[in-house]
């Protein structure tokens, strides 16, 4: 398709666009609130209208034991490839509301951008599907690829629903690869594709002796501490250079070929800037590895919080009863959480002293996902970036985890694609949430260009 044409039409209909955008938004469905359970099913009616006006078939809302999803599809494309997006029209709460500086549900432009609660998480950005399709059927007489849509109202809290649906509608769902728009590109104009998540393995780990506090005149010294022992556990969860001592914690880690750090280096990072984001005194993390190294294709063991004895105003002589660690471990491919939990414990067994009782208690875990910077449909959407944005893309991963996407790439057995344009300081959770508008009239041109993309690369379905 002649990309000018392409170009021409989505700017020609940026005013419309951005009315039917406040449409939507203007719909209160904050998913946390009980008191919003009309709005959701209000939202859900009002994407399945825009689907359908688009020219999108078998439009269907689908109940759930808590707010419907959204289905909808256009499979003409017999030899072409199949692509589920998946995007979620539920919102945050707005609160603090003082804070705002035009009201949440009122879609405002100011500058570049579109101020709105949802505008760029995730109606501005599920909205952008909904376009680039209409531009393609109206611009195209057969649509390149099979489209299916798939959206939930329950993103913000969850997505209790959506997994049980994914599992019992893998027929419905099947597709050759999911593409999302949910996250941020690096920065302003420049294109990102998020190819890679970590995982999660979380834990408590306890440190017991007598059943309760003890008189530290009457026993100190004479029995062991537990807050004594916890804190030399927890010194002895990582060496010198930054590197976690559960034996054999890094077997699994899948080595990352040169030419992928290679596009990490190219990132446009500095510490200053990292050190700006966090407020930290200065950069940490395991030798031989760089920041966003460290972040996204290295694993990592933190303790999220540590408590035990007497920690209230004043003094108190005691010899705690107890003392407690909460551990999280984000992991990255080929590692599994399972595994991973079971390293953890045992190396616990073998450095817990006798005289005390030591516990894990595993809590949740998630498996990290990845899909292969080669995959066609990842070298698609990175051709589409390109066109649109004018340069190549970097390529990113995510040091945190996106449920979601696990649960598409373990029920489905399909890669996905995290294709976002937001920005890092868009507010997505926050007062005055706002929407970059270029990347919104270029990221509808960039959907459609990517289908186009996909579909003359012809890649063969189950690949
Ligand atoms: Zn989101």
């Amino acid at each position: 398709m002649d990309y000018m044409k392409l170009s021409a039409y989505v700017d020609s209909r940026k005013r419309e666009y951005l009315d039917e955008l406040s449409g939507i938004i203007r719909i209160e469905s904050v998913s946390a609130d009980p008191l919003k359970k009309k709005e959701m099913v209000r939202c859900a009616e009002a994407i399945s209208g825009l689907m359908r006006e688009a020219g999108i078939e078998n439009v269907e809302l689908f109940e759930t034991q808590g707010n419907p999803l959204v289905y909808g599809e256009y499979v003409h494309a017999d030899d072409n490839p199949t692509v589920l997006v998946y995007g979620h029209y539920d919102v945050q709460p707005v609160d603090p509301l003082s804070e705002w500086e035009t009201p949440p549900f009122e879609a405002a432009v100011r500058g570049d951008d579109l101020y709105a609660r949802g505008s760029s998480d995730d109606k501005g950005q599920l909205f952008m599907h909904l376009k680039a399709f209409e531009a393609l059927r109206k611009l195209n007489e057969n649509m390149p690829v099979n489209l299916k849509y798939i959206f939930e109202g329950e993103e913000e809290i969850g997505s209790i629903h959506l997994e049980p649906f994914i599992r019992s509608h893998k027929d419905l769902l099947k597709a050759d690869a999911v593409v999302i728009s949910d996250t941020a590109m690096y920065g302003r104009d420049i294109p990102t594709i998020c190819y890679g998540l970590r995982g999660m393995a979380y834990l408590e780990l306890s440190v017991s002796n007598s059943a309760i506090d003890l008189h530290s005149g009457s026993f100190g010294g004479a029995i062991e501490n537990p807050v004594h022992v916890l804190a030399d556990i927890v010194s002895r969860l990582h060496d010198k250079y930054g590197r976690v001592t559960v034996p054999h914690f890094y077997d699994d880690v899948v080595d990352v070929p040169n030419e992928e750090r290679e596009e990490i280096a190219r990132l446009p990072y500095t510490d200053a800037e990292f050190l700006r984001q966090s407020g930290a005194v200065a950069v940490y993390g395991e030798y031989g590895f760089t920041t966003n190294e460290r972040l996204w294709i290295r694993p990592t063991l933190d303790v999220n919080g540590i408590y035990g004895g007497f920690t209230g105003e004043g003094a108190k002589t005691i010899i705690p009863s107890k003392a407690t660690a909460k551990v999280s471990m984000r992991l990255v491919p080929d590692q599994k959480s399972e595994k991973i939990l079971e390293l953890f414990e045992s190396f616990i067994d073998q450095i817990a002293p006798p005289t005390v009782k030591v516990t894990v208690r595993k809590m949740h875990s998630g498996e990290p996902a990845l899909t292969p910077i080669d995959h066609p449909a990842v070298k698609a959407a990175s051709e589409a970036l390109e066109q649109v944005f004018g340069k190549k893309p970097y390529f990113i991963r995510e040091g945190g985890s996106i449920p979601e996407v696990l649960t598409f790439q373990e029920a489905l057995g399909t890669p996905v694609v995290l294709l976002g344009f937001g920005l890092p300081d868009e507010k997505s959770h926050a007062p005055n949430e706002h929407l970059y508008l270029r990347h919104f009239y270029d990221g509808i041109k960039t959907i459609a260009i990517l289908f186009e993309k996909l579909s003359s690369r012809g890649f063969a379905p189950g690949i």
